[in-house]
This record gives C-alpha cells, sequence and structure tokens, in this order.
C-alpha cells in the first residue's frame, strides 16, 4: 500500500504540491486528472525521487516502510516504474544492455538467450522491430515509439507500481490500442497497482479506474469512479460541479 501524507513539494521555489493526501492499495487502479500545470507530472516525479523537486513537509510510505527520502534507484529496487510524458533519449547504451543490467544487479540469474528471446517477443507483441531494443535507448524513436519502448522494459522489468504520466500523448489510434491491450494484459497477468494521469477516457476503457482524482491548487480536490473522468471529458474542469468539490483531502481507504 502507498500512502501519501500531507506531502509538499518545491520545486524552483514553487510551491506544486501543498498537504498533498493520497493512499492506494495495492492492485488499484487510481487516475489523477486536473488542468495544465498543475503538478500530476510532478507527483509522478516526486515518487520517483527526481532530484530537481524539494520535499519540504509530509511523508510518502510504501508497505509501511519510510520512502521519502529514497533514492530513485531504491524506489526502482522496490518495484516502482514511471513512465513518463516525454521519454527521453540517452545515448550510448542500449535498451537491451541496460536491462540486462538491472535484472542482474536484482539477482536475475536468466540466460542470455532466454533473455534474448523475451525481449524480442515482447518487442514484436508491441509491434516494434526487434533491433530497437538493441539500438541507444529512445534515441531516433518517435514518441509513439518511445512509450512502447517503455512498455518493453516494463514487461522485462515486471514492476508491481507503475506510474503513467500521459501514456497516451502522442499516440496515434491504433498505437493506443496496443498500448491499452498490453497494459490490460500486464495488469490480468500481474496486478501491479497503477497510477495514472490522462485527459482521455479511451485507455481507461480497457484498464477500469478503481478511483479517478481531480487535482486543483495542490492537492486533491475531488475523487469520482470512471464517470467522473468521463464527466471532464463532456464538460472540462471549470464546469465540474462546484456543490461536490472538497477542499480537503479525500479519503478512500
Ligand atoms: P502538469 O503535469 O499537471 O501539467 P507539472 O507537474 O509538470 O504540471 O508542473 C507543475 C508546475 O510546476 C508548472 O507550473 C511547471 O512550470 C512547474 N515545474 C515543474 N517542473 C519544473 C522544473 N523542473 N523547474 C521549474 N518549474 C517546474
Ligand atoms: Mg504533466
Amino acid at each position: 500500500m502507498l500512502n501519501i501524507k500531507d506531502l509538499t513539494v518545491r520545486v524552483s521555489d514553487k510551491e506544486i504540491l501543498n498537504k498533498f493526501n493520497l493512499s492506494i492499495n495495492d492492485g488499484e487502479i487510481h487516475v489523477l486528472m486536473g488542468k495544465n500545470g498543475i503538478g500530476k507530472s510532478t507527483l509522478c516525479k516526486v515518487l520517483l525521487k527526481s532530484p530537481e523537486y524539494e520535499i519540504t513537509n509530509g511523508s510518502i510510505n510504501y508497505n509501511n516502510q519510510d520512502i521519502t527520502q529514497l533514492k530513485t534507484n531504491e524506489v526502482s529496487n522496490l518495484g516502482f516504474y514511471l513512465i513518463g510524458q516525454s521519454p527521453l533519449a540517452i545515448e550510448g547504451v542500449t535498451t537491451a544492455s541496460m536491462l540486462r543490467t538491472v535484472l542482474s544487479a536484482r539477482g536475475d540469474k536468466t540466460n542470455i538467450l532466454k533473455f534474448g528471446k523475451e525481449l524480442d517477443a515482447t518487442c514484436e507483441k508491441l509491434g516494434l522491430p526487434k533491433s530497437y531494443a538493441h539500438k541507444e535507448i529512445n534515441v531516433g524513436m518517435s514518441g509513439g515509439e518511445r512509450k512502447k519502448l517503455e512498455l518493453v522494459q516494463m514487461w522485462m522489468l515486471k514492476p508491481g507500481f507503475i506510474i503513467l504520466d500521459e501514456i497516451d500523448s502522442g499516440l496515434d489510434v491504433d498505437a493506443l490500442k496496443v498500448v491499452s491491450k498490453s497494459l490490460k494484459e500486464y495488469y490480468d497477468l500481474y496486478h501491479p497497482t497503477i497510477l495514472m494521469v490522462t485527459h482521455h477516457s479511451m485507455i481507461l476503457k480497457e484498464l477500469k479506474p478503481d478511483f479517478v482524482h481531480i487535482i486543483g491548487d495542490g492537492k486533491i480536490i475531488k475523487t469520482g469512479d470512471y464517470n467522473l473522468a468521463l464527466e471532464i471529458e463532456d464538460r472540462g474542469f471549470n464546469n465540474l460541479d462546484k456543490a461536490s468539490i472538497v477542499s480537503g483531502q479525500e479519503d478512500n481507504e
């Protein structure tokens, strides 16, 4: 279980999250929505311990361990995995060698042939040429190809807590179908916990969320189910049913 309590986060002297609270039980799918620039990506990156964000108050607990001060590699080893809004290209290291290094550092003893076969099969399932996994990470790839390659990494690393920051942005309709189905297949197989940011309900048709949260003013101002995502898509953030907006924290334990 993830428990974010009174989390306050600053970047470049600006407070983005202010006493943010959220609890997520294992295996649940939570969706974060909110206007541009409100702090959705900030929360995703803070969970993966991006060093530019400063936590000035509050705590993050995962399975009864205080992970507030952990480093990115440490939370990654606990099973956290983020597919960011715009995956970066990393020159000089291939996706295959990076994955092999991470897996062996985690004590995985899979032999290289089996690893290679699994990697090839995963690329094929996502409609990527096998050769892509042997290129430098995301170098020369389109936005959609990058998102698929990040999914290849997910399948190989088998994380238990997945954060998807607008995985649907930059994907054409066909790619979106492939990506949604792949995520659903992974969810049905491993039952990870998922926190996802999206502006569209399309991916949510495949990956049915347990909760949909709206962020405003540094914290969650409204929590609902799938229908809330549909309401936002239909009416926008400014026309939300004002009476139902809470100023404090939603408790969904
Ligand atoms: P969202 O994902 O909800 O669109 P972000 O979390 O990316 O919003 O950004 C929230 C606010 O924090 C924005 O005003 C953005 O400009 C600012 N911000 C985010 N990251 C940085 C950074 N590294 N340096 C300076 N400002 C940042
Ligand atoms: Mg964002």
